[in-house]
């Protein structure tokens, strides 16, 4: 590990100052910590933001929630309101990592988190140098993505906790020095194309501060579903976060496991809008979304898997 400095920021604005170009911000470390001790990040300086008068889970003026960037991930899972008004969000939060790691993991960092595949760790590639190429392609690929993806790079995203913040249309919340911004979820990860480096719609140097769940996406009927290669610590192969409205008859979809960011089901959604919340309709809409998937050799799994989940959660939260 190279050396570095380290700064515990007491302020917002301390943070952001103390965070110059080779700088990261340490949360839990839950995953910086381990990438610079494989040599993948080699910041400067770690600006420690875990002092910040930022974590815990307020009421927000429209009636939904705000979440503080370094509430904890046990925290936020644990939360009476979260459970009881957005329920797939404890549930995916749960079924991440350890309750050790879930105890340090910061809802900031999990964010943040950064691909699993094992040659971005291993090795130089387009994800850590552009232009160097993507060895999984030809290689191990058995738990990488099936829709998205590019010839640059066919990882997959690891958090469970972003995929069911994507179903409830969360907007993250971060600072610069220049002021605030926000970033819905659902563009806060750019698509892979040609530039599987960039992984966040962040400006350089914000500091994520919150994420918001609105009032409208409050699905006391949701649930996640993780398939995972072991009962627990371990990355999904396939997860969904899925709510049901009955009233208004609609129906939110996210998929985990399959693409370089959380994947709305944005083509099932809207094959659900204009059915009956049937068995059938279910399954032909899980199989209108998978109808885009491009599966390498290794992969072709998670096709049916993915469409599986996608008509089993939906059954499950019919009353
Ligand atoms: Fe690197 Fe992405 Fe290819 Fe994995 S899938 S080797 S992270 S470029």
């Amino acid at each position: 590990m190279k050396e570095f400095a380290y700064e515990r920021a007491m302020d917002v604005r301390d943070a952001l100052i103390a965070a110059d170009g080779g700088a990261r911000y340490l949360g839990g470390g839950t995953n910086l910590v381990d990438l610079m001790k494989e040599g993948v990040e080699a910041p400067t300086r770690l600006v420690d933001v875990r002092q910040l008068p930022l974590a815990g889970v307020s009421e927000a003026p429209d009636g939904g929630l705000v979440i503080g960037a370094t509430t904890t991930n046990s925290d936020l899972a644990a939360h009476p309101e979260v459970r009881r008004r957005y329920p797939a969000l404890s549930q995916a939060v749960l079924a991440g990592a350890s309750g050790q790691l879930r105890n340090m993991a910061t809802v900031g960092g999990n964010l943040l988190q950064r691909t699993r595949c094992a040659y971005f760790a291993a090795q130089v590639c387009n994800k850590r140098v552009p232009g160097t190429g993507c060895p999984a392609i030809a290689g191990e690929h058995h738990n990488h993505a099936i829709l998205g993806w590019t010839r640059s790079c066919v990882a997959t995203h690891p958090s469970d906790m972003a995929v069911a913040m994507l179903a409830f249309d969360a907007v993250v919340r971060y600072e610069t020095l220049d002021g605030p911004g926000e970033i819905p979820l659902a563009e806060f990860y750019p698509p892979v194309g040609d530039t599987p480096h960039r992984e966040t719609a962040l400006p350089p140097g914000a500091l994520i501060t919150a994420v918001a769940l609105p009032s409208s996406a409050v699905s006391p009927r949701s649930r996640y579903r993780k398939v995972r290669e072991r009962a627990s610590y371990a990355f999904a192969t396939v997860s969904i976060a899925a709510a049901l409205d009955l009233d208004e008859g609609s129906v939110r979809i996210a998929l985990g496991g399959v693409a370089s960011r959380p994947w709305r089901a944005r083509t099932a959604e809207a094959f659900l809008l204009d059915a009956p919340l049937t068995a059938e309709a279910f399954r032909a809409a899980a199989d209108a979304e998978l109808a885009a998937a491009e599966p390498l050799p290794g992969n072709g799994y998670k096709v049916r898997l993915a469409a599986n989940l996608i008509e089993t959660v939906l059954k499950e939260l019919q009353p």
